[in-house]
């Protein structure tokens, strides 16, 4: 049973108001007009829609529609700001914070099952750098190889670079750009260079991972934290995980509402 003011709600649900949308008018929805949509609510007695619940459901729309939120880092923003009822402005560059970007992925994968680019992951781990965050934890561990990139120093040349090796060999001793061709492989005759690299990560984040593991699931309020490096990521870190909270928790509710 959908209340008479569900589109009136500020805390309404995104994705909540769009299955509201699809138990009103039926899968068709999706192909009409905004203003079609709003008027036929408004018929139905369900009042004018306000701006921020309009704006939900256009990045429901469009997450429901296209796949341009997993494909594209800008309508990725865009969409997530939707979701959350903000008026995102199309002209200028709006970087998520942590918390937002737990929020958006959480709803983009209840809408739709797709992988995200590589231009995503890179700009979530960006708006993590943004925002002074050295470790995500779900739902946005997926990107922690853009934000913490494995490296290697090669023993041999001295240079450091970002692993990305296939063979495990040095980029530099084995010539792998040096033919003019981009086939990533050594140039013919150095095949047997460049093996004497070590690996390593660019800082250790396993102190914020196991810290925010372990105090995610009590509840913040008995949490007690001091001002040490670890300490403030973990700080941030659980704020952010109590805001994703707070928006699945209005999900459930507000899904057996409308679904009855
Ligand atoms: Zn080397």
């Amino acid at each position: 049973m959908i209340s008479k003011d569900f589109f009136l709600k500020e805390d309404s649900h995104c994705v909540a108001l769009g299955l509201a949308c699809h138990k009103i008018f039926g899968d068709a929805w999706l192909t009409y007009e905004p203003r079609t949509v709003y008027e036929g609510l408004k018929n139905r007695g369900f009042g004018e829609i306000t701006e921020q619940n309009a704006n939900k459901i256009n990045a429901f729309r469009v997450a429901k529609n296209t796949i341009l939120p997993w494909m594209d880092h800008e309508s990725f923003e865009k969409t997530v700001l939707g979701f959350l009822g903000l008026t995102p402005n199309f002209m200028l560059r709006e970087p998520l914070d942590v918390g937002q970007c737990m929020v958006g992925i959480n709803i983009l994968n209840a809408i739709q099952q797709v992988p995200y680019s590589f231009n995503v992951k890179r700009y979530i781990a960006a708006c993590a750098k943004n925002d002074e965050i050295d470790f995500l934890p779900e739902p946005l561990t997926f990107c922690m190889e853009y934000l913490c990139s494995p490296m290697y120093k090669c023993l041999d040349c001295g240079s450091v670079e970002t692993d990305d090796l296939e063979d495990g060999k040095c980029d530099v001793c084995v010539a792998r750009y040096e033919d003019g061709t981009v086939n990533g492989l050594p140039d013919p005759g150095r095949e047997n260079f460049g093996s004497n690299i070590q690996r390593f990560m660019p800082y250790d984040y396993a102190p914020i991972a196991t810290n925010f593991q372990r105090l995610a699931s009590i509840s913040i309020d008995l949490v007690q934290l001091g001002e040490s490096y670890v300490d403030i990521q973990v700080g941030k870190l659980l704020s952010y995980n109590e805001f994703s909270k707070s928006f699945s928790h209005k999900l459930d509710i507000q899904l057996r509402e409308v679904l009855r």
